[in-house]
């Protein structure tokens, strides 16, 4: 190799050189300028999903600037009951979703239940074993909503774990023939649709034990119980079952088998308020979504309820945007007059 095309090679070399540090370099500005853009971009950005697995009937949610009225005044500090308000998205909720079956919907001659029930399972199909124990059954015929059996097979479950001799057994559910001849409190006596058990969140039942090897069952109000059924209503509570009707004056013994899911957190703070579900509902129609029923589990869990009247054949359901986000909502027709939402924190 001579000198000319030693430093003809040296030359390229540079220039292969400088191309390589200003690719580098653009490369870095040109990151720099993307993240920038990505970044304001975000921030313009409305939520892509704004329903989630709480809300399934749910119409596509319309999102917007804040109301002036949600807007917190400059130098406030907001009480415990009175959170910030940050971004708001809606859920839209037609007038017929007052009335869809959930766990907070009342039931009564007053409020018959005339809709579908959802998510209706079969126990005998569907219940758990754990450890060889689970839910007995007074037949293979008994339906209720899944969310719900599942409360009460961790009901039971916990029942199993303190008291190892009892076991819950399930009487009667969601009525499948159209009448109420199956159920076993003084549903019984009601035509279907005004019975709890219409749209599918309410048991009968019983404890079932061995005495001398032998099956022996007992109703929750018997007095030999008394341990185990101050141990059941108070665990139910945390689980999302309460007994709908203890706390009603006229109550019969017969009600004192009937079981009601309403969801965490509602069960907790009925029970701890000695209410209906009822006069909860109508407790929670004091609030809104700027003054919020914050309910605190034992576990620390925080949730927030409130109510939103019905606007008509369309309402527009308002929820923090963060909730909608997350998926950590409900909102639950009252059988009435409007929505319940629940959020949770
Ligand atoms: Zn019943």
């Amino acid at each position: 190799m001579n000198s000319r095309s030693g430093r003809s090679q040296q030359i390229k070399h540079n220039y292969t050189k400088i191309y390589a540090l200003t690719a580098a370099l653009c490369l870095v500005v040109g990151l720099i300028v993307g993240l920038t853009v990505a970044h304001f971009v975000r921030l313009d950005e409305t939520p892509a999903h704004t329903e989630g697995p709480g809300s399934p009937t749910s119409l596509p949610s319309e999102t917007g600037p804040l109301p002036t009225e949600t807007r917190t005044e400059a130098g406030t500090s907001p009480s415990t009951t009175e959170p910030p308000i940050g971004a708001i998205s809606w859920v839209s909720k037609s007038s017929a979703d007052i009335k869809t079956a959930n766990p907070l919907l009342p039931v009564s001659a007053e409020l018959p239940f005339t809709g579908m029930p959802s998510g209706v399972v079969n126990i005998y199909a569907k219940r758990e074993t754990r450890n060889d124990r689970k839910l007995q059954l007074a037949n293979s015929q008994i339906s209720v909503n899944e969310e719900a059996l599942r409360a009460f097979e961790e009901l039971n479950f916990a029942l199993i774990e303190s008291y190892p001799e009892f076991e819950l057994l399930i009487l009667a559910g969601m009525p499948t023939d159209g009448t109420t001849g199956s159920l076993s409190c003084s549903d019984g006596n009601k035509e279907l649709p005004a019975s709890d058990h219409a749209a599918g969140y309410a048991l009968d039942a019983r404890y079932t034990t061995k005495v001398d090897d032998k099956t022996v069952s007992y109703q929750f109000s018997d007095p030999i119980v008394a341990l185990q059924t101050a141990f059941l209503f108070e665990k139910g509570a945390k689980l999302g079952i309460i007994q709908s009707r203890v706390h009603v004056e006229e109550r019969t013994s017969s009600d004192l088998r009937h079981l009601r899911y309403v969801g965490i957190p509602h069960a907790s703070y009925i029970y701890q308020n000695n209410l209906t579900l009822e006069s909860y509902l109508n407790e929670v129609k004091g609030y809104n979504i700027n003054r919020r029923l914050q309910i605190a589990l034992a576990d620390g869990t925080l949730y927030e309820v409130y109510y939103v009247a019905s606007s008509g054949d369309t309402t527009s359901v308002p929820l923090p945007t963060e909730n909608v986000q997350n998926n950590t909502y409900t909102i639950y027709g009252n059988g009435t007059d409007g929505f319940i939402v629940t959020l949770k924190k």
